[in-house]
Parts: structure tokens; sequence; C-alpha cells
């Protein structure tokens, strides 16, 4: 095509007007982003999140039996990783005697949580029985926590294959505190009782769905064994290998901003502390604030921290978190302060750091 010169100007003119839009759309966007990095919060918000540590999800890792493979290799396992688990002990059993040093020590010392699987496993057929069943666990168990007798709330889960009464059983649950894992608390779980000789993409399957709805996952297991096998064996229970059973515990912590991963105790005081929760956040001055956090939970059975997340106005990159005498510091994100504190202990205190 011949192009004469009023056709070339107006091909300049055409060039210039694109150069000039693209380099003022460039200045403009520029100048919003500006704006936002330097924009100060204006939203004053506060809520309890719906996981502690403001996860995506619960996770329970639990275990009968108190088998000598969970006590030698599945103790330790959670312990390196700072997990807790949920251990669902027999204290009249030679397994647990014969372990006596992991469920005594080196299980609370690494914040395991135990829990009541009965004396013996063998049921009850009196009253009598039961309590005993029951209640000598519990007492064993608040024991190893340093707790005085009745003094803390134990899940309980009876051993399969037992009968019992079971308006006997729900009474001598309520008389010692003791919640069974059946109940439901408030908050739907998906739960997977692990097959024996599971691998540990089978065992992980669970994880995401919990993700994705926001709920609980229940991991259930029996015997860890040291050695594979077809299924691996653990005092004589089929169970899971280790290595399987590290291999899950390792993708569990390439995901752990994404899961609270707590005992079963942890997470039913946590949803019964929140469910019954009033919160509310008021200002003092330009650079404090007050959250009043109150439960109708009793303060002595439910200690769980719950987990605080508040929009603060303004341009606040650091505060400190002052709550029944203690302070902490904290740095915002985004105007977004995230912290833990417990309901019926005073008022929290915020303050802009200076
Ligand atoms: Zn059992």
């Amino acid at each position: 095509m011949k192009l004469n010169n009023q056709s070339i100007s107006n091909f300049n003119f055409i060039i210039l007007l694109f150069c000039f839009l693209i380099f003022h759309s460039v200045i403009f966007s520029s100048c919003i982003k500006h704006e936002e990095e330097i924009a100060p919060n204006t939203e004053l918000y506060v809520k309890i999140a719906k996981w502690q540590g403001n996860k995506k999800a619960a996770i329970l890792l639990q275990f009968d039996d108190s088998t000598p493979g969970q006590a030698q290799l599945g103790v330790p396992a959670l312990n390196s990783r700072n997990f807790v688990g949920t251990w669902y002990v027999n204290p009249g059993r030679d397994a647990f005697i014969s372990n006596i040093n992991t469920w005594e020590n080196i299980a609370p010392e690494g914040g395991q949580e135990l829990a009541n699987h009965t004396m013996t496993h063998t049921g009850a057929n009196t009253y009598e029985e039961v309590v005993y069943e029951v209640g000598e666990a519990s007492k064993i168990i608040w024991k190893i926590r340093g707790d005085e007798n009745f003094g803390s709330l134990i899940a309980f889960n009876r051993g399969g294959g037992t009968t019992w009464d079971e308006e006997d059983l729900a009474n001598v649950l309520d008389e010692y505190y003791n919640i069974d894992r059946l109940s439901y608390i408030g908050i739907r779980l998906i739960a997977l009782s692990v097959p024996a000789g599971s691998n540990a993409n089978e065992m992980y399957e669970i994880i995401p769905l919990a993700i994705q709805d926001s709920i609980i996952g229940s991991l259930h297991f029996h015997g860890i064994s040291a050695e594979d096998g077809d299924p691996p064996m653990d005092w004589g229970n089929a169970g899971v290998w280790i290595y399987e059973f590290e291999k899950l515990l390792d993708k569990l912590e390439d995901i752990k901003n994404d899961i609270w991963i707590c005992g079963y105790i942890q997470v039913y005081k946590y949803i019964k502390e929140k469910d019954s929760a009033t919160i509310a956040i008021e200002q003092n001055s330009e650079n404090k604030y007050t959250v009043a956090l109150t439960s109708e939970t009793d303060p002595k059975y439910f200690n769980e921290e719950l987990t605080i997340v508040a929009s603060i106005p303004g341009i606040w990159k650091s505060c400190t978190v002052t709550q029944n005498n203690k302070t902490e510091n904290y740095s915002l994100s985004n105007g977004i302060l995230i912290f833990n504190a417990l309901p019926n202990k005073g008022d929290i205190v915020i303050e802009k750091k200076l």
C-alpha cells in the first residue's frame, strides 16, 4: 500500500495517542497501587476464629489400646514434630504398665493428650465395675497430668467388642468428666478408622476433605509396627508400619499452616467455649483498644485459648496484647491482628507500638 503524507501524519498521530494512553494508564495504575500501600485501614472488627491459630481445619490423631508400638514408636514420632495426639490408654493392662515411662513422662512432656479407654478393656457387668473401669483410669490420667481428681476433662472411648449398661456408663462418664468421643460436639467430623497395612497416601485421604469443608478430620489408629508385614503387627494387633506413619506425619507437617493438629479435649473445649462466647472491641484512644471476651463455659474445665482476629483501623505495624498481666508482642498484616486469649480472664488490651 502506498501512503501519502496525510495518511503518514494520521498514522503518527494514532501511534502518539496510543503511547500517551499506555503511559497514562501506567502512571494512573501506579498511583492506585501507591494509594493502596499507604491507605490506612478503616475497618474495626473483632471475631473468634473457627479454629485455633486461624487454621482451616482441626485434625485429630487418635490411638486406641496403648500398644507397645504406640509407646515406643508413635509417641516419639509425634513428640519430635510437636504434634498432639489423643492416646486412649488401658492403665490396667500389661502393655501400658511395661511402657509406663512413656505414658507417665515422655508423652505428657511432649504435650500428648492421654484419654480413657477403660482400665482393662473388658467392659462391665455391674455399676461398681463401671466405676472401676472408667473412674480408676480417670484418676490415673489426672495424676499423670498433675491435676487433682475430677480436675479436668478426659476423652473416652469404650473398648471395641465390650458390653455396658448404657445408663450406668452415661452416669459414670458424667460424674468423671469424661467426654465420649462418639458424641457430637457441634461441628461435623470426618473420620477414618485406619485399615491395617495402610500406606501414607491412604491415611492422608480425608485430610484435604476436612480442609475443604473446614471441619474436624479424625484418624483412628491401632497398632504401629516397627517392621513392614502383611499386615504389619504390633502386640498381636494389625496396624500400620512406622515408615508409612512417619511419611503421613511428614505430609501433615508440609501443610501445618492450614491444620490445627490437636487433642480431642482441646478441640472439644475450643468449640464449646466459642459456641457460648461473646466478644466486643472498644476504642479507648487513637493507640489503644480493649477487647472483652467472655464465655458461658466453666473456666476451670474450659481453658483452651481462643484465637482472636481483629481488624485495627489506622496504620499499625506492631502492637502489644495484654491479658491477665501478661504482655506479648505482635505484628499486624494489612491491619489484621491475630492473637490467642482465654475467655473470662479479664479485658484484653491492645496498644500500638510507637
Ligand atoms: Zn480398643
